[in-house]
């Protein structure tokens, strides 16, 4: 990437192709947008299509036209997780090779028994198949925890400018490559964050949590570390997510009922929504 681009301010939306999307991702969208374009810089549209029981190729169209019928315009061609999957198993491949990753063979069922141990239920996995030796089963990839932050040390993110000690321990030993999808949201986001010079990630508070975890990869894997802005969820009169409300109607519900999608963006950029 040309320097020049590499110091522009980069922001994307990145939605994952399951379903419809709704108020609360035109938010995300829009404040990423404007961001970018307040600064003279990028904004990215990113499909994160790893999921391929659950991404549809129809949702994918219907995205591309809630963001054009909101207005939002963004830079290059849109960018596709399925076709980048040589770049997760090559930061795989370096993980492995820094010994920090491990087979786990263990069924959901396995899992969900484990950590309803008698001693107290556990908060993450417990690290079962840490040890285990290597056998011919279907089985995912897990990063052991202990020793990733054990290479590390401690580590910051900034949040709306303000200093965030990292935890990713809280989540224990993560998995990096699913039995079904050869890399994970956590591997495959920050990997591609890097990869197309994101400067400022713009997303949902949901999202909090898993920021602990991109920002140990990104030192594992020698990665920029991007300013994040975590924002409030839109919630319904009721104080419930809008993402989880029962019945909230899809943009591309909206859009075929004639509704105009940039007064809504202007709505939602005044709060009003
Ligand atoms: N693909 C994720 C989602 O739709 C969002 C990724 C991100 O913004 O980091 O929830």
């Amino acid at each position: 990437m040309p320097a020049h681009i590499r110091a522009m301010v980069t922001t994307r939306f990145a939605p994952s192709p399951t379903g419809r999307l709704h108020l609360g991702h035109a938010y995300s969208a829009i404040l990423a947008h404007d961001v970018a374009r307040a600064r003279g810089g990028r904004f990215l549209l990113r499909i994160e299509d790893i999921d391929g029981t659950r991404s549809r190729p129809e949702h994918v169209h219907a995205i591309i036209d809630d963001l054009a019928w909101l207005g939002l315009t963004w830079d290059g061609p849109v960018v596709f997780q399925s076709q980048r999957l040589d770049r997760y198993a090559a930061a795989l491949d370096r993980l492995r090779g820094l010994g920090l990753l491990y087979r786990c063979y263990c069924t959901r069922a396995e899992i969900a028994e484990a950590m309803s141990a008698p001693h107290g239920p556990a908060a993450v996995y417990p690290g079962t198949c840490r040890k285990a030796p290597k056998r011919d089963a279907p089985h995912c990839w897990r990063l052991d925890m202990a020793a990733a932050v054990t290479r590390t040390g401690p580590l910051t993110w900034q949040n709306h400018g303000r200093t965030i000690l990292a935890d990713p321990q809280a989540q224990g030993d993560v998995v990096l490559a699913r039995k079904d999808a050869p890399a994970s949201y956590h591997l495959a986001v920050t990997v591609d964050d890097a990869a197309q010079g994101v400067t400022d990630i713009v997303r949902g508070r949901d999202l909090f949590e898993a920021t602990h975890i991109h920002r140990l990869l990104q030192a594992l894997l020698d990665l920029p570390v991007p300013a994040y802005r975590h924002h409030d969820l839109l919630t319904g009169p009721d104080g419930e997510r809008l993402a989880k409300r029962h019945g909230a109607p899809s943009l591309a519900a909206m859009r075929e009922a004639g509704e105009d999608g940039a007064a809504l963006a202007e709505r939602l950029r005044a709060g009003r929504a």
